[in-house]
């Protein structure tokens, strides 16, 4: 079977434009299509890259994104430090690590498709091409890759019966505050398990910061998130943090309401059965969402479409797919549970909260440089061939 040349992207994303551009140093010419009209620019809040993200990252031309981001200071609702722990991460808007991807993406003449809003496949013996929503249908290519996210449609078109995502027990909020009105924190982010909701800040030394917070909820849907107004969501925020000793209440007030994010449901993917069928394949998200609480959601994405690329550089499609398969599986989904077990210590009642505040110190006794090299000292070796 000949070499792969052409692939359709689904999603342009953080996940699309990464495999997208690992796909062209591995000399396969790829095309986004993004469902949204424009661009995402401006949107989405803080997330984290990890030292193996940012390897990931530093394959497709990414040098430098964010700021330093090296320790968490954990501390309990009383605002006593708990314990300090050391990770080298990166503190990155969404936006600005989107934007970069997007700006070199064009730069390296992959073509972005905007309003393409995948709806079906249509695959024959010699190729795939995508069926968009308002009916118009993709040139023909050799694959077709799903980074279309946690409701991906290209994992519905794989499997029918492809798990939904599994929510957490937590709604995520945020927001940038322009006069934070602390010191800095330097590269630290503090983060304290309060009575009734989990809360993160880290302050710059430009006077800006950015805070987030895990309000444990039933289940509500993104539509039902948006029926509450903003105003209202930091009242509800304010009253979970009304008993606890740390800046929470300050940070919320100094917060426009039209500056809130709302995250929505905190939800993962603990086990796709199925990542590719035929010509089609996963991608990020789509194939391995992970919760927030692991810092590793954009990290993973980038690293699974790199490999996706390698694999795709090497051996036909059917045997890359495999291969690919193979070699992230087990990774992503260890991540996966990690941070669903953090996020079960973050909504956890009052008899759970006993027993997550006694077991704290040792479990960041746990948490050293060295049990935690697994995830952060990954390195993918693009040079290194890959056999079937
Ligand atoms: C607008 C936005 C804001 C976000 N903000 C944050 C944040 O603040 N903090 C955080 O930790 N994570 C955030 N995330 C999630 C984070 O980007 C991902 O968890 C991670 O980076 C993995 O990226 P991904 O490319 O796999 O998925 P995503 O980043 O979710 O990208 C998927 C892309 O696919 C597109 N898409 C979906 N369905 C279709 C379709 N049928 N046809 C065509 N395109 C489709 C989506 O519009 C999206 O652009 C955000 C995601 C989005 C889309």
């Amino acid at each position: 079977m000949n070499r792969t040349r052409t692939a359709i992207v689904i999603g342009g994303g953080i996940a699309g434009p990464v495999a997208a551009l690992a796909l062209r140093r591995a000399g396969i010419e790829a095309a986004v299509h993004e469902s949204h009209a424009t661009t995402a620019d401006g949107i989405g809040g803080a997330l984290s890259v990890a030292p193996n993200g940012r390897a990931a990252l530093g394959l497709v031309g990414v040098d430098r994104i964010g700021a330093p981001m090296n320790a968490i200071v954990l501390q309990n609702h009383k605002g006593r430090v708990i314990t300090e722990i050391r990770q080298p991460m990166q503190f990155s808007w969404r936006a600005d690590l989107y934007r970069r991807l997007y700006d070199l993406a064009l730069d390296q003449g992959v073509a972005v498709h905007h309003g393409h809003e995948l709806a079906d496949v249509r695959e024959s013996g010699t190729g795939i091409r995508a069926v968009f929503a308002d009916g118009t249908v993709s040139e023909e290519a050799d694959i077709l890759i799903g980074a279309d996210g946690l409701r991906s449609t290209v994992r519905r078109l794989i499997d029918p019966r492809a798990p939904q995502p599994r929510y957490s027990g937590l709604l995520g909020f945020g927001a940038r505050v322009d006069g934070a009105g602390r010191p800095p924190t330097g590269d630290r982010m503090y983060m304290s398990f309060g009575r009734r909701a989990f809360f993160g800040h880290q302050s710059f030394d430009d006077g800006t910061g950015v805070w987030f917070a895990n309000l444990p909820h039933p289940y509500l849907t993104w539509t039902h998130v948006r029926q509450t107004t903003n105003e209202e969501w930091l009242r509800r925020l304010g009253e979970a943090f009304a008993d606890d000793r740390v800046p929470a209440l300050d940070l919320l007030r100094r917060t426009p309401p039209q500056d809130l994010v709302t995250a929505g449901p905190m939800e993962d993917l603990p086990h796709v059965p199925h990542w590719h069928r035929g010509r089609m394949v996963l991608v990020g998200d789509s194939a391995h969402a992970t919760s927030p609480s692991s810092g590793q959601g954009a990290s993973l994405a980038a690293e699974s479409a790199v490999e996706l690329a390698r694999a795709l550089r090497d051996l036909p499609y059917p045997q890359a797919f495999t291969a690919y398969e193979r070699a992230r599986r087990a990774r992503v989904e260890r991540v996966i549970a990690q941070a669903a077990r953090t996020n079960s210590g973050k909504a956890a009642g009052p008899v759970g909260r006993t027993f997550r505040d006694a077991l704290l110190p040792l479990f960041a006794r746990f948490a050293t440089p060295e049990r935690m090299a697994w995830q952060y000292d990954h390195r993918i070796n693009w040079e290194a061939p890959i056999a079937a």
